[in-house]
């Protein structure tokens, strides 16, 4: 039996209408998991619904927000009722925005607070009640961030809310062990997406790469083997860690 197996487990992903999440959004599909994807702009959900059927896979595009609350209760409950238990989610959708230093009173510290880890905290809160419910264990993956883990001056928010995700993951693994469930968290390095090109681009980013000791920046497919080792039961003795995968950055940070 192949331990990464994930057929017939369902699953959903926030943030899965760009970048990392509709990447691991396809990554679930082929592993055989029938996928709830998540975000607010639907229009490309359904594009990505149609790739993935269109290879024989299972996605069912929902709209969330991940700041209200009744859209994240709506999109558990959508995910459930069209594709069934919930066994596995990604808590992937975040926001990295401009931020002012030392500036509390800044919208991007709100924005970035309310999106990054109000919203994980939310998404979680949902996905954990209905896991469980049902009684069946599973698999919570929080997707934090090397900021998270050593922090950056340039995005104070942002660094707070991914160290903060990292925390809840660690508490909430406590409090799931006892229910079969396992909560963990993957902190990417640098992956050219949306969220990033521009910075990665600039002459910032070219000196930063130099210090990432694989050489280069991620790419949405360095992320397969932690997302699939952390979803699937060939992770099944694995709680409360949180695995960085960023071609060895952080041994040479700042
Ligand atoms: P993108 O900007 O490409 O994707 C972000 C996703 O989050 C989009 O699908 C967006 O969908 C969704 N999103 C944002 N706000 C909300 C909201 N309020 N409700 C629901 N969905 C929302 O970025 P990435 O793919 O790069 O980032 C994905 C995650 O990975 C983030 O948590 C990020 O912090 C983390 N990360 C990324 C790294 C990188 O280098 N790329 C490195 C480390 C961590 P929509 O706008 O349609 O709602």
């Amino acid at each position: 039996m192949n331990p990464f197996d994930l057929a017939g487990k369902v699953a959903l992903v926030t943030g899965a209408s760009s970048g990392l999440g509709a990447h691991m959004a396809r990554t679930l599909a082929r592993a055989g998991a029938k996928v709830a994807i998540a975000a607010r702009r639907v229009d490309r959900l359904e594009a990505l619904a149609a790739e993935i059927a269109a290879q024989d896979g299972r996605a069912l595009p929902v709209a969330l927000d991940v700041t209200d609350p009744h859209s994240v209760a709506r999109a558990v409950e959508a995910a459930e009722t069209e594709l069934g238990a919930l066994a596995i989610c990604v808590n992937n959708a975040g926001i990295a925005r401009k931020e002012r230093i030392g500036d509390l009173d800044d919208p991007a510290w709100r924005e970035t607070l309310a999106t990054n880890l109000d919203g994980a905290n939310l998404v979680a809160r949902a996905a954990l009640n209905a896991m469980r419910k049902h009684a069946h264990g599973g698999s919570l993956v929080n997707v934090a961030s090397i900021l998270g883990l050593r922090p950056s001056p340039r995005v104070p928010a942002y660094s707070a809310a991914k160290a903060a995700l990292v925390s809840l993951t660690q508490s909430l693994a406590l409090a799931e062990g006892p229910n079969g469930i396992r909560v963990n968290a993957i902190a990417p390095g640098y992956v050219e997406t949306d969220l990033n090109s521009a910075f990665l681009r600039s002459p910032t980013g070219a000196r930063m790469v130099e210090r990432v000791a694989l050489g280069r920046f991620g790419r949405p497919e360095d992320l397969d083997g932690a997302l699939l080792l952390l979803a699937s039961d060939a992770g099944r003795y694995i709680t409360g860690t949180t695995l960085v995968v960023d071609g060895g950055h952080t041994l040479s940070f700042l």
